[in-house]
């Protein structure tokens, strides 16, 4: 029984290896036929088929994405053209309005927004689009007692309603937050056309949001402007926040007039 079963387990092996060849031959042939990026996807659902829309559903996964910021300009008033008011010891409004403007621009690059930077004729002001656009100005140094505080005007929307519309939540959380901060009051009677025709307001996109502030008097307040900068600048800053996220403010009835 030895010589006669010894044959054919001999076979039975020779079969075996045989086989383990077709099977290895043909593994590594399917292998093959997979390119090299699709190879991280291969999977037992792939073999029966199922590869690409295994594949696709992979790519088609939601993936996290980041909202470009929101731009904002802000207007250096008169710079790079001229001192605009000045005061008998030589300061001038350009210098004080600077000062400021750059610490708002910082404010609100701190709070992730892009900032343009934007000099009082500004190239880019043509038909400049932002989230919002705010004009950082002065008004004159006369020491007359009741020459204190602040006031604001909103771009006109003539083309588009809505800028007005928008204009005017901006300017109400600026009036609110800058008041809350720097704790000066509402200069209405001061209000000049050289504000409510501002120059800019022509220029930029029709759907731009814009508003012009006159930060105080460089007579009666002075010491708040130009010792304080980052006060006035932290009060412009939020009420600007305040517009972009929408935050809570009193708005005054619309009227249709700006
Ligand atoms: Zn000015």
């Amino acid at each position: 029984m030895a010589s006669r079963s010894a044959a054919p387990e001999r076979e039975s092996a020779l079969s075996l290896f045989l086989r383990g060849l077709f099977w290895s031959a043909l593994i590594a042939l399917v292998l093959i036929s997979w390119g090299p990026n699709e190879v991280p996807a291969f999977s037992l659902r792939g073999l029966f088929g199922r590869g690409q829309q295994a594949g696709s559903a992979v790519v088609l996964l939601p993936t996290p994405t980041v909202p470009p910021a929101a731009r904002v300009g802000i207007i250096s008033g008169h710079w790079k053209n001229d001192s605009g008011a000045t005061c008998p010891d030589g300061l001038t409004e350009e210098e004080v309005n600077h000062a400021i403007a750059l610490r708002v621009v910082a404010d609100l690059q701190q709070a992730g927004y892009r900032v343009d930077l934007l000099a009082e004729f500004d190239p880019r002001l043509k038909n400049y689009h932002a989230a919002a656009l705010v004009s950082i100005h002065a008004d004159v140094c006369n020491p007359r007692p009741d020459w204190t505080g602040f006031k604001t005007a909103p771009a006109t929307g003539i083309q588009d309603p809505a800028q007005l519309q928008n204009s005017r939540h901006l300017k109400a959380c600026v009036d609110a937050r800058y008041a809350a901060q720097t704790h000066l009051p509402y200069h209405p009677a001061s209000i000049s056309r050289h504000m409510t025709q501002y120059h800019a307001f022509r220029e930029i996109a029709a759907t731009t949001p814009a508003i012009i502030i006159e930060t105080g008097f460089l007579g009666m307040d002075r010491a708040l402007l130009v010792n304080h900068p980052d006060e006035v600048a932290r009060g412009i800053a939020d009420g600007i926040l305040c517009y972009l996220r929408n935050e809570p403010v009193h708005m005054p009835a619309p009227t249709g007039k700006p």
